[in-house]
């Protein structure tokens, strides 16, 4: 089996996508090319995206700067391969992508098909969090992960998470005591994970350190007071994410976490490992490979069996990281303990993450069989385990 064999065998396989932002169906169908790259990672590479006034040296330009990077790369790879286009995006061609996508999406159900028949997505976790916990009006394609951010911004009602919510003002409250509090917390998650909600997703490494401490109730108290500090702010997060991993732990909901980037400071995996060697029943699933702080989830798969590795976004930001993870992955943590996401907002851009994601998964397992150390019916178990049968084991919707 060559490395192109593993990658059309596994094509076939249908996918359980532990992650994705997937856009509303209104905005999909207004999508043209310079609406993709606006939501997409490209987005954040510190360039302007041309517009329709922009000039073909403007568009040559910010095609050079950005074209080798690996968000580019797989999403021009998805564009050309999903509209049949043969030459890589130029000044010369951008009206022949834009009317390509422009035209597909005249289909309003264009980018559900690209889900379905295209990426063979079994379910797709989604993390609206415009809308935490909502499944977009699509319930058997889009199974809910409840973001759980503005639960750590309910202290009192001013204060808001990084999308702008606070939890008591979603909730419609009016809370000062802790104790209530916690019972809010427990009676929502209880209610969203019986609407459908499959996993807690906690983004936070965009808004502080990862390091949780196991708190009291008395610390957390003196957040909900006025003039409480940054210290009580704290205090009251760490106290409230130690409650949430109990009753994660007692409904047998996953906490995804986003470990690496983020703010950069305190965002490494590592941090979490006070909260997670506390939370034993918990199930945690580190999301990005913590990268580039990549060998932090292979140490803790390592030495935390409730530790799973959540490979989402991780082949996008950069292949060449994830190959080097998976290989460490594949020696330290046993195969049933990965999940793998597209992470993105789009269709097109979800399909390329899919590329990147079974490119970096062949590559590595063709390199195990070279050298002997799997065998080619192991290989493909482990892949189908990654893509699908992992989270299916966890029987989450
Ligand atoms: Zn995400």
């Amino acid at each position: 089996m060559t490395q192109k064999d593993i990658f059309l065998r596994l094509q076939k396989e249908p996918i359980i996508n532990s992650h994705s932002h997937h856009l509303q169906d209104k905005d999909h169908q207004i999508l043209n090319l310079e609406n993709l790259l606006s939501n997409s990672y490209v987005n954040w590479c510190a360039k302007s995206i041309p517009s329709k006034s922009s000039s073909k040296d403007e568009i040559t330009k910010f095609l050079n700067a950005v074209r080798n990077r690996s968000y580019f790369v797989w999403l021009e790879k998805a564009l050309m391969s999903l509209y049949s286009i043969d030459e890589h995006l130029d000044a010369d061609n951008w009206d022949v992508y834009d009317q390509a996508i422009r035209k597909a999406h005249e289909d309003e159900n264009w980018h559900l098909k690209i889900l379905h028949d295209k990426c063979n997505y079994e379910a797709v976790f989604l993390d609206a969090f415009w809308k935490p916990g909502d499944n977009n009006n699509h319930p058997v394609i889009f199974r809910p992960a409840y973001r759980i951010n503005s639960i750590f911004y309910g202290y009192n009602m001013e204060a808001k998470d990084h999308n702008g919510n606070n939890f008591q003002v979603e909730q419609n409250q009016s809370i000062t005591d802790i104790c209530e509090y916690i019972e809010l917390i427990d009676k929502a998650i209880r209610e969203k994970k019986q609407a459908g909600c499959t996993t807690l997703k906690c983004a936070l490494a965009y808004d502080r350190p990862l390091s949780f401490e196991a708190g009291t109730k008395e610390k957390a108290q003196k957040a909900m007071k006025e003039n409480a500090d940054e210290n009580d702010i704290k205090a009251f997060q760490d106290y409230v994410f130690h409650k949430i991993c109990k009753i994660a732990a007692e409904l047998s909901m996953p906490v995804q976490i986003h470990t690496g980037l983020g703010l950069m400071s305190g965002s490494s995996a590592m941090e979490l490992q006070p909260l997670i060697s506390r939370n034993p029943e918990t199930t945690f699933w580190l999301m990005h490979g913590s990268y580039p702080w990549t060998s932090d989830i292979a140490g803790l798969t390592h030495a935390y069996p409730n530790v799973w590795a959540d490979l989402c976004w991780l082949p996008l930001i950069s292949p060449t990281a994830a190959q080097s993870l998976m290989h460490e992955l594949i020696d330290v943590c046993n195969a049933d303990r990965l999940v793998w996401g597209c992470d993105t907002w789009t269709s097109e851009e979800s399909y390329g993450a899919r590329l990147a994601f079974l490119e970096v998964l062949s590559q590595v397992l063709y390199e195990r069989i070279e050298k002997g150390m799997m065998c080619e019916r192991d290989a493909i178990r482990y892949a189908k385990g990654i893509m699908h049968d992992n989270a299916a084991s966890m029987n989450l919707f």
